[in-house]
């Protein structure tokens, strides 16, 4: 399953969502990077372009990895753009009812094997999934901030996430050259 993740959808350009789109395309998957708000994706593109130049100067990456993995993003404000992602992050704002809507949402858009994952740092995975037609694929990837700086990446399976999402998301966190740990959701 793993090996056909391609492109990535990612909801929420804030902090976290743009460090999460810029790892991403780092590691060379393909990134929608939606937004309801243009200037919050006009930021981000800014701010993983300042990210990606401090890795070049500090040696880290190389100019030509820095535009190719510009070039793998695209700024998006439509959630239909995300219809043919291969796996799904969320990082939009910390509120249990406007996450719950996103992924009712998410959860008509994707097709059934595709992975829902949450940045959420204090919203149990369980609640966030307990309305959906398919709570099995959904699971926490906590990441920390600054996202491109910090390696640590938390899995977080709810009561209802399938044994084969924990796992994907395991792999998938390594894949992108982070170091995935697995949690309990609280
Ligand atoms: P942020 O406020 O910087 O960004 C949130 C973005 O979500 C905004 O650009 C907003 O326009 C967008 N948004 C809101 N509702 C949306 C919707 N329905 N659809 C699409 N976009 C929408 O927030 P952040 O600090 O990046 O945090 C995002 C998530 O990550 C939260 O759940 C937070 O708890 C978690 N988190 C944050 C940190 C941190 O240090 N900031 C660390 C770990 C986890």
């Amino acid at each position: 399953m793993l090996t056909s993740v391609h492109t990535i959808g990612v909801v929420g350009a804030g902090t976290m969502g743009s460090g999460v789109a810029q790892v991403f395309a780092h590691a060379g998957f393909i990134v929608r990077l939606a937004d309801t708000s243009r200037p919050a994706l006009d930021r981000a593109r800014a701010a993983i372009d300042a990210s990606l130049a401090k890795l070049v100067d500090k040696g880290k990456t190389t100019i030509e990895d820095r535009r190719a993995a510009l070039e793998r993003i695209s700024m998006v404000t439509s959630l239909d753009s995300l219809a043919g992602a291969d796996y799904v992050v969320e990082a939009i704002v910390e509120d249990a009812s406007a996450k719950r809507a996103l992924f009712t949402t998410l959860d008509a858009l994707v097709r059934p094997a595709v992975i829902l994952a949450s940045n959420t740092s204090s919203i149990p995975i369980t609640a966030i999934a307990s309305l959906l037609k398919h709570p099995e694929r959904v699971g926490g990837m906590h990441f920390f901030n600054p996202v491109p700086l910090m390696r640590l990446v938390e899995i977080i399976p709810g009561l209802k996430t399938a044994q084969w999402v924990t796992d994907a998301m395991m792999a998938l966190g390594k894949r992108m050259t982070r170091e995935p740990v697995l949690c309990t959701d609280s």
